[in-house]
């Protein structure tokens, strides 16, 4: 956080970005809507899928994906949900720097070289990934690479099914420089069916990557069996 922004709490507290509250802290959240937030207490390594146990879901297990570690903070669900597509709309400046707070208080700083924001599509004004990224990059220290774009011709991946999202995300990322033996943590706001994060794996090992994890804001929960 900025000197200007910690000295700024001191006078004026932070108002809660949820119930509108005085969050009585140096955070536009308070601590009664932060303990509500859905946390994701044990899941898939590999995909972060909230399961009881922390061993590897059955698709991981059937598949390895091209990511080594995947950690999600909380389940996509209320509000999560309302707050992740509230940083999406990009008019909410402060909900990225609410959203990887709640990041560094879960997760510890990673083993890693750099961090690597999923890359925006072109056509939204406002690059949302990259900004949850520049302020864990800042918490962290750590660098923060811009290396990886996005083909433009690409669908989105919302309203498609599982197996045709896998299929055109294929070829939708290009990695700019080489990789070579670097150790890279992706950072994303939501992970769906994991194919956008298997994929730039798959990019970034292709160009040379030795590790490639992921920390996302939140993690679909697995659908109820009909
Ligand atoms: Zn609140
Ligand atoms: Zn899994």
């Amino acid at each position: 956080m900025s000197w200007l922004r910690c000295l700024s709490f001191q006078f004026i507290p932070g108002n809660c970005l949820l119930c509108g509250d005085t969050s009585g802290r140096n955070i536009d959240l308070c601590r009664d809507c932060e303990a509500d937030l859905p946390v994701i207490r044990r899941a898939c390594p590999y995909c972060a899928l909230p399961l009881p146990t922390t061993s590897p879901c059955f698709r991981c297990r059937a598949r390895r994906p091209a990511t080594d570690r995947v950690t999600a903070c909380f389940i996509y669900r209320t509000p999560i949900s309302q707050m992740i597509s509230r940083l999406k709309e990009g008019e909410d400046h402060v909900m990225g720097r609410v959203l990887a707070d709640a990041i560094l208080r879960r997760v510890q700083k990673p083993d890693t070289d750099a961090l690597l924001p999923v890359p925006g599509r072109p056509e939204r004004a406002f690059d949302h990934a990259a900004n949850l990224a520049r302020h864990l990059a800042d918490a962290w220290s750590l660098p923060l690479l811009q290396s990886l774009r996005r083909n433009s011709a690409s669908t989105p991946q919302k309203s498609l099914s599982r197996d045709s999202r896998r299929r055109n995300i294929r070829g939708a990322f290009h990695s700019q420089e080489s990789c070579h033996g670097k150790r890279i943590t992706i950072i994303d706001d939501v992970v769906t069916t994991a194919a956008t994060i298997n994929e730039i794996a798959r990019v970034l090992k292709a160009s040379g990557a030795q590790k490639v994890d992921v920390i996302a804001v939140a993690r679909t929960p697995a659908k109820p069996v009909p």
